[in-house]
């Protein structure tokens, strides 16, 4: 009931001078953005609305060329068209250029301006835990767009090397020969998953990464010896739900500090909702419809997420 009462809210406030924001995926239905991003709008008042566009790869094209066309203020690219994307867009940002993916497009009065908001909203996340890897050692495990962001923010923290594992582990390779060119001082290394199980590689490791979908594809992580890493090794998984993930699971189990990657997606919403309409959005209130659209209980900043609790180190 109230649910339809809000809905009937939502639908009423639409008008003839209302603008669009937008997502276009394939699938799309899933997406947590048109939650978050309405949301704000409705609490800030602003006569904007936010949409999913369920936009097949063949008619990318046709719909980025809509955007200007349309006077929509900008859109959000969710899979499979975070790359291609990048190669559409004539004006890319230099994290757009350095990750080759654009999730972000921003209309700016004709002009379409590619970004990806993915590293900044992970490197975000890690300053807000307290996450130190200056000069240390980190592992990404994948090495698609979520496994380049989660490397381009550890560059920036100062990371001294990064090991990539991967399944295919040429692609790692390529990943490694294309980021290395813009990361500066810190070392890439492209292994296969047998990575997971070097110990001494795991013993040197500050932070590991999931930015596979593994757990949520199939139920069982690869095999990974938990018990090799340190004490205070961090893990952190881009996956996120109502409940911890199978990546998670066994480093909670032996006290490790975790976190999922809620607050990555809610930062690079937040940083797309700025980027779209020029102003500060309302962080709790995104948060908060995030939350509750996860089932989750309502939270404060500071537990916004699975993760572990107090100062790292
Ligand atoms: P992607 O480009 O398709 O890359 C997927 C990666 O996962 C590849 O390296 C692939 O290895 C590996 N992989 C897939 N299935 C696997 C399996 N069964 N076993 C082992 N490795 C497997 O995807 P992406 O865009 O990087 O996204 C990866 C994940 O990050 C997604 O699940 C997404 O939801 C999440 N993500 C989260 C956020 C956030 O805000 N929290 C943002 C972006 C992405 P191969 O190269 O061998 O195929």
């Amino acid at each position: 009931m109230v649910e339809r009462k809000r809905a009937a809210a939502d639908i009423a406030r639409i008008g003839g001078g209302t603008k669009i924001a937008a997502i276009f995926g394939d699938p799309v239905e899933h997406s947590m953005s048109p939650t978050m991003h309405n949301a704000a709008y409705a609490a800030l008042g602003i006569d904007r609305t936010y949409v999913a566009f369920h936009v097949k790869p063949n008619d990318l094209a046709a719909a980025l060329r809509a955007i200007p066309a349309l006077g929509i203020v900008g859109v959000n690219l969710t899979v499979p068209h975070k790359e291609q994307a990048a190669k559409l867009i004539k004006r890319l940002s230099f994290e757009a250029r350095t990750l080759a993916a654009v999730n972000c497009a921003i209309n700016r009065g004709g002009i379409l301006i590619g970004d990806n908001t993915d590293a900044r909203g992970l490197e975000r996340d890690l300053r807000s835990l307290g996450v130190q890897i200056h000069g240390e050692a980190a592992i990404v495990i994948g090495a698609g767009g979520a496994a380049a962001s989660a490397i381009l923010a550890c560059a920036r923290l100062g990371a001294a090397k990064i090991v990539i594992a991967n399944r295919t582990r040429s692609r790692g390779t390529r990943l490694a020969r294309r980021l290395s060119r813009a990361l500066g001082a810190t070392r890439l290394i492209a292994r296969g998953l047998n990575a997971l199980v070097d110990r001494d590689l795991l013993a040197s490791a500050r932070i590991i990464f999931n930015a596979t979908p593994m757990g949520l594809t199939r139920r069982r992580f690869a095999r990974l010896d938990y018990r090799a890493t340190q004490r205070d090794c961090f893990f952190y998984d881009l996956l996120y739900g109502a409940q911890p993930t199978a990546f998670l699971r066994p480093a909670i189990a032996l006290k490790r500090r975790y976190a999922d990657g809620t607050a990555m997606l809610i930062n690079q919403g937040e940083l797309a909702f700025e980027l779209f309409n020029g102003i500060a959005p309302p962080k709790d209130v995104m948060r908060s419809a995030l939350h509750a659209r996860l089932h989750r209980k309502p939270t404060s900043a500071s537990t916004e997420a699975h993760r572990s609790k107090g100062s790292w180190r």
